[in-house]
Parts: structure tokens; sequence; C-alpha cells
């Protein structure tokens, strides 16, 4: 057995029921063997082992109170995967399904796609099975304040600087970033997605759905082509898909479907993004709702999103929601390219399937970084004292995902993998904090 087989079967050892966080480290490590056979040194110095053990994994016991005066008690995971180029940088999770090999796969996947933004920012992770939906404000303060008492001991401007994911939003870091304050009296850059009149960066909202289609704009045009007079489908109706929506549209697509977690719209004018972050965004509700604001439209509770034909598909939800028969059935209808906005939103088989046939796939890891870059702006900004303004950041976001795009591109071509941009991200990402780490000796 080769080096790489070998960290695999051991990591599934002494990992026990991580399917997610395998599932990620196999995807990495398999692509890293050619990368491996030209630096045996690796292999001496126990470089994929150091790797894929995170530097320290934090769990703790989350208390909070709800309406009644019902007490509720809820896991809180931090992990701090690597900080061999930058402190540790990586989004907290709200949602029922979170374990510890979800976060696990989540903070493994951060090293690399921060590596790849360019950006002093090492990878991180964390979360709860805390879910947000259907709790009022007080609530979710509660539940925020109670995980950040803990969270705050581990964190720091210039130590761990988490963000938003699925389930945590402007709300939720409004609530964090004030119970960080009034625990260590410090007010400095510890988280990102911060509200505009305490140290957000404009475009943040923005950047992780607008960073997508910059790289996909960047991948079609190496080929000759762009977003323009194309159909595309966006799952997800949340931060990521939003976004993607619009700026999609903004470069000349039509996006004709989108969906939550309870169904899906279809709406063949193209969708209507307002009466969407009416629903998503200000009132917190079901997509079944569009239907009030553009009757023509179609709301389906059975199928799939992916049966809509389409030439650009975004999967934006969430991870493994993209399946070898729903990438069999956009082949069959035609996809050109796919892009993933969400972490690890395709399966393995899937997106072997997409790549056997031709389809341009592009990895969450490469794809969906505009958001942690423009965190990390976040971060510049706060230690500058000052902000940019929206032009300012938009174009840097723009710069870093051509960049990246060019980046996972020849690292491709320089394994003799062109256009397997799952090698070339992997293999770009991995290169910086592999030196990194040897430079640093044995830690
Ligand atoms: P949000 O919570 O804002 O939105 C997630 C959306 O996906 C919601 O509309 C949700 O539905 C929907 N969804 C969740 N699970 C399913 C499912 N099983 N089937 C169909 N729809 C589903 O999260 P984000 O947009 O922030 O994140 C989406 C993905 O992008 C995640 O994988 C995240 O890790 C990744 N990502 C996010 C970044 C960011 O900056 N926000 C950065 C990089 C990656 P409902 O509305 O019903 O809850």
């Amino acid at each position: 057995m080769g080096y790489v087989q070998e960290v695999i079967s051991e990591l599934v050892r002494k990992n026990p029921g991580e399917k997610e966080f395998h599932q990620a480290a196999t995807e990495v490590l398999e692509s890293l063997e050619l990368v491996c056979d030209r630096h045996p040194e690796y292999q001496k110095q126990a470089l994929l082992e150091r790797l894929t053990e995170p530097d320290r994994a934090i769990l703790f016991r989350v208390p909070w109170v709800d309406d009644k005066g019902q007490v509720h008690v809820n896991k809180g995971y931090r992990v701090q995967f690597n900080n061999a180029i930058g402190p540790y940088k990586g989004g907290l999770r709200l949602h029922p399904s979170v374990n510890l090999g979800i976060i696990k796969f989540l903070g493994f996947e951060q090293i690399f796609k921060n590596s790849l933004t360019g950006l002093p920012i090492g990878g991180g992770k964390g979360g709860s099975d805390f879910d947000p939906k259907g709790k009022s404000d007080r609530e979710v303060m509660a539940f925020c304040q109670s995980f950040m008492t803990e969270l705050y001991k581990y964190i720091g401007a210039d130590v761990d600087v988490p963000a938003g994911d699925i389930g945590v939003g402007a709300r939720e870091i409004g609530y964090l970033y004030g119970q960080y304050k009034r625990i260590t009296g410090l007010y400095e850059g510890v988280l990102t997605g911060k509200g505009l009149t305490y140290g957000g960066s404009l475009a943040r909202t923005e950047a992780t759905g607008y960073g997508l289609i910059y790289f996909m704009d960047a991948l079609l045009k190496s080929k000759g082509n762009s977003f323009a007079g194309k159909r595309v489908v966006v799952s997800g109706a949340g931060n990521v898909a939003i976004y993607a929506t619009e700026k999609a549209t903004q470069l000349g697509a039509k996006v004709v479907a989108m969906c939550d977690s309870t169904g899906w719209i279809y709406d063949e004018a193209g969708i209507d993004l307002a009466a969407v972050k009416q629903i998503k965004e200000v009132e917190r509700k079901r997509l079944s709702e569009y239907k009030n604001y553009r009757p023509q439209s179609e709301y389906h509770t059975d199928g799939v999103i992916w049966d809509v034909p389409c030439d650009i598909a975004l999967p934006c939800a969430t991870q493994n929601e993209l399946h070898l028969e729903h990438a069999q059935t956009l082949i069959k209808n035609g996809v050109i390219a796919v892009g993933e906005g969400a972490n690890m939103p395709t399966t393995p088989d899937a997106a072997h399937a997409f790549q056997k046939a031709g389809v341009l796939y592009a990895p969450g890891k490469a794809a969906n970084a505009g958001g942690v870059a423009t965190s990390a702006l976040e971060m510049t900004q706060n230690s500058m004292r000052m902000s940019w303004t929206f032009e300012e950041v938009d174009a840097k976001l723009q710069g870093i995902m051509v960049n990246i795009f060019h980046q996972v591109d020849e690292a491709a071509k320089a394994y003799g993998q062109a256009d397997n941009f799952i090698v070339g991200a992997n293999v770009a990402g991995f290169t910086k904090v592999a030196n990194a780490m040897m430079a640093h000796g044995i830690v």
C-alpha cells in the first residue's frame, strides 16, 4: 500500500463514524498522490498525518433557556485544524445535523480553501446542533450568548476568527460579537460577517455568491464561453444561493429554479430575486410563499431541482445534495458546467460522472472561496481601522477569484491533469501549507 492509502486507512480507523470527514480527506489525499511521489520528504516528515489531525478540537456544553423558562442543552464545537499560514479562520454552523465529523470535514476543507485565496489565514470550523428555525430572537440571543461564554476562551483577532455559515447570519454574528465584547472588554476583529456599524465589510454578504460566479465566469471564458443567455439552476435559497443568482443574472444568465429544505420553485420567466429576498431574508419563511408573488411559477415538494434542464448547475445548499442519479440527469439534459457554492454538495461518484462526461466541474474549496477571502479583507480593514467602499472590496474579490481559477488551472496542468479542477484545487491549496509546515519543523 502506498503512503497516501496508508494515511487514509489509518484516518478511517482512528476516526470511526466521521463519514463526512473520511469523504473530504479521501478526496484531498488521493489527489495528492502525485505530489507525494515527487516529494518523498513528506512521508519522512509525516506531513499528511499531521495535516489530517486537527491542532485541537474543542467540545463544550451550551445551556440556554427558552421563552417558557425551559432549559435546553446543545453541543458546541470549535475545531482549530491548521494555522501554518495564518490564524484559524472558518465559519460557525448552527443546524441540527451538526456533529464532530461534519465540523472536521468543513475545517479540513477550509485549510486548502483559505490557502487558495492567497491571504494569510489558516483553517478552522465550529458550530452547534442548535436549530435557529422557529426560535424567537430572544432565544437565539440566549443561545449565542451561552455559546460565546465558552468559545471566547479560544478565539481572538490573531488566534482564531470565526464567521457565519448555515444558520449563522448577521443577527447571530451580532449577538456573538456583543457577548465577546462584554466578556473580554476588547473591541477587536474577532468575528467576520459583522454589521456595517461595528466593523463589518461592505460586500461580505454578497461575497460567496458573487465569488462563485466570478470563478465560473473565468472558467467559462477560458473555454471561450460565458454566462450570457445561459439557463441556470441554483439549489438553496440562503446567503450563497441568493447572491449567486443575483450576479449570474447581472451577467446575462436566467436562473429558472431555486429550493429550500422543504421544496423547490420553477419560474420559466426567470426567478424574481426581490421576492426570494423578501421571503427568506426578511420574513424567514418557506419558498412556498413565492407563488404569492409570481402566480405563474411552480412550487414542488416532490422530485428534485436537478430534474430541471439547464446549462449551468450551481449547488449552493448543503453537503451531499447532488447524487449520481442527479448528475446523470443533468448530463442527459446537456449541462456544460457545475460550480459548487456549498461545501462538498456533490457526492464523489457524481463529481466523477461530470468529469467523465466533459462537464466543467468546479469544486467548492476553489469556487466558494470568495466568502472567506472577503472575511480576510474584513480582518485587514479592522486592523487598519478603516473601511473600503463596496466597489473596492468587490474589485479585490473579483481579482482573487480570477487568480484562484488560474492557480487551480495551472496546478492541474502541471500534474498532467488539465481540466481536473479537483486535483488542481487540492494541489494548489496544499503546496503553500506544506511549504510552511516544512519550514516550521515538527510541530
Ligand atoms: P444559509 O443557511 O443561508 O442557506 C442554506 C440554504 O440551503 C437554505 O435555503 C436552506 O433551506 C437550504 N438547504 C439546507 N439543507 C437543504 C437540503 N437538504 N435540501 C435543500 N435545501 C437545503 O447557508 P449559506 O447560504 O451560508 O451556506 C450554504 C452552503 O454554502 C453551505 O454548504 C456552506 O457551508 C457553504 N458556504 C457558505 C459560505 C458563506 O459565506 N455563507 C462560504 C462558503 C461556503 P431553508 O431555508 O429551508 O433552511
